[in-house]
């Protein structure tokens, strides 16, 4: 029942206790009246009268107290959900969607513009402080730094926008004042949090946006105070960096793809569609993983169009990890064959590739052996000591290693005896000019013969016909892959022809 209900469930009877008392004393009142015209002693109806009137009003005392109590009572209870829905129960900053309502609110109206500005904050490097220190250190930090920033920005709102993300809404936009309590935070920050009697320092990165000089909406806002936001990380963290129209252009489409990007991770609209790879004789040998992005508004999305998006930032890692523990997931699925897994020039500069592998392996009880990266070619003609390293290490966990596009860069010939490979991939552009173009039959051919002294497996790319099929046969290529054999497909979704029904075959490179 809903309070104001029993409100009115409570009062109504006291009101009907009331309403009868005073009939009774409105009654007793007229007998009186009644027994005095008639000149009998009318004391007892007076007497009735009086009490009735009494109670009445004592009565209606008790209904007005006890209303303002329960007032009370419901008001405080609505401020506690209220508080409930609008705080995050772990730092007690506003929740995202409460706050962005407080953010609209600040900037006024069209007619009424309001001056605000909004302050994006993002804990530098959190997962580490999470790993190292633990979740309940990690908590308390966000907590801390929540707490610190109602303090120095009192009068404005801080909000909790993502894991680590928050915002502040400041009522005015005095970018001197402000620039002063952003350092002030940053400080605050950098004085650290303890921690099992340590001090251990804390670093934000922040983006602030003025309105409306920068913008007048809540979208806009929020939009150009993340670019800032993406301009302090770019530039080394632990600093605050205002909003500058140069920042916008292709930075603004690219900062939207990655954010939504990034919450597609977690929204499960991710998938991995495998394309086969077959034998001469066509029979399946293995399937290529690649990536799909399945929005909610703009259907299937390329990777050809989120990859370089996603490698311009460590957001790469993140997808890299997803598809592998996907690979993982399903490799159960295609007995004896092997998964490729595209891994991106990018995800190589960083160690955490190869421990990533090695993590998600153990995790998932998989074997390397079952896995090939793809690396393409233009990864490997730039190829670093540390990156060869890296390569060194996936092989020595059991991953094949292929060069993909081969063709497309330049690689030449001699790279291929130094490079860690076990099989080439041959870009779709020299199978398609095949048929006419001589180049490219001496190209592959010759490439086919290297591979066959090194050991190394040759797949043709991008096969659509029966004719490019019987060519790249000839030429020399083991593997092959393109329309002809099968588009890719969703795991569930392959054609009859590549479910994998026959006995195992035994693994090949
Ligand atoms: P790729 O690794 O060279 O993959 C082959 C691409 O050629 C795929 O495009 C595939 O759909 C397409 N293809 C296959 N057979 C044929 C054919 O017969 N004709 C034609 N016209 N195309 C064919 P897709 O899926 O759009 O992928 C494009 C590129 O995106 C991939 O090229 C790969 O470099 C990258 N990619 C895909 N998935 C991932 C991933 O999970 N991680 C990373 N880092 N990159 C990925
Ligand atoms: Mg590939
Ligand atoms: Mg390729």
């Amino acid at each position: 029942m809903s309070i104001l209900a029993t409100i009115k469930d409570h009062s109504g009877r006291i009101y009907r206790g009331i309403q009868l008392l005073l009939l009774i004393s409105i009654g007793a009142a007229v007998l009186g009246a009644v027994d005095l015209s008639r000149d009998q002693p009318s004391s007892n109806a007076f007497a009735i009268s009086i009490l009735a009137t009494s109670l009445a009003l004592l009565a209606l005392m008790y209904m007005r107290s006890s209303v303002v109590h329960r007032l009370r009572s419901a008001a405080a209870a609505e401020a506690e959900k209220h508080h409930f829905l609008t705080r995050d129960a772990m730092t007690g900053a506003m929740t995202r969607r409460y706050f962005l309502e407080a953010l609209h609110d600040s900037l006024g109206s069209m007619r009424d513009r309001r001056d605000a500005t909004l302050l994006l904050i993002d804990v530098d490097h959190f997962k580490q402080l999470n790993d190292t220190f633990g979740h309940q250190f990690g908590d308390l930090a966000l907590a801390h730094l929540v707490k610190t920033a109602e303090r120095i920005f009192a009068g404005g709102m801080v909000g909790r926008l993502g894991g680590d993300e928050f915002g502040v809404i400041v009522p005015h936009n005095d970018l001197a004042i402000i620039n002063k309590k952003v350092r002030r935070l940053l400080d605050a920050m950098r004085a650290g949090k303890s921690h099992e009697g340590k001090t251990i320092p804390l670093s934000i990165s922040v983006g602030l946006a003025l309105a409306p000089a920068h913008a007048s909406n809540t979208t806009e806002l929020m939009l150009v105070a993340d670019l800032a936001l993406y301009e302090s990380k770019a530039a080394g963290r632990g600093r605050v960096t205002v909003f500058d129209e140069e920042m916008l252009s292709d930075k603004r489409y690219r900062r939207l793809v990655e954010r939504e990007l990034r919450a597609a991770v977690y929204l499960g609209e991710l998938e991995l569609h495998y394309q086969p790879i077959v034998n001469p004789d066509s029979s399946t040998c293995g399937f290529e993983g690649l990536i799909r992005w399945r929005h909610p508004v703009r259907g299937l999305i390329s990777p050809a169009e989120f990859i370089p998006i996603a490698e311009r930032s460590t957001l790469i890692d993140m997808l890299g990890e997803w598809v592998f523990k996907r690979a993982c997931a399903d490799i159960s699925h295609f007995p004896g064959r092997r998964i490729s897994i595209n891994v991106s020039g990018e995800q190589l500069k960083r160690d955490e590739i190869v421990t990533m592998c090695d993590r998600v392996l153990k995790e998932t009880g998989r074997c390397a052996a079952q896995f090939v990266i793809e690396i393409t070619e233009t990864v490997a003609t730039a190829a670093t000591p540390e990156i060869l390293r890296r390569l060194e290490a996936l092989r020595g966990l059991g991953f094949h290693i292929a060069l993909d596009d081969f063709g497309t860069g330049h690689c030449g010939f001699n790279y291929l005896k130094t490079l860690p490979i076990d099989s080439i991939k041959i870009d779709r552009s020299y199978i398609r000019s095949l048929a006419h173009d001589q180049v490219a039959q001496i190209f592959v051919s010759a490439l086919a013969q290297i591979a066959r002294i090194q050991d190394v497996t040759i797949v043709a790319e991008g096969v659509e016909t029966q004719e490019e099929f019987a060519l790249v046969k000839a030429a020399g290529c083991n593997r092959f892959q393109g329309y002809f054999f099968g588009r890719p497909a969703p795991r569930d979704k392959l054609g009859p022809l590549h479910a994998v029904h026959a006995e195992p075959l035994a693994l090949s490179a």
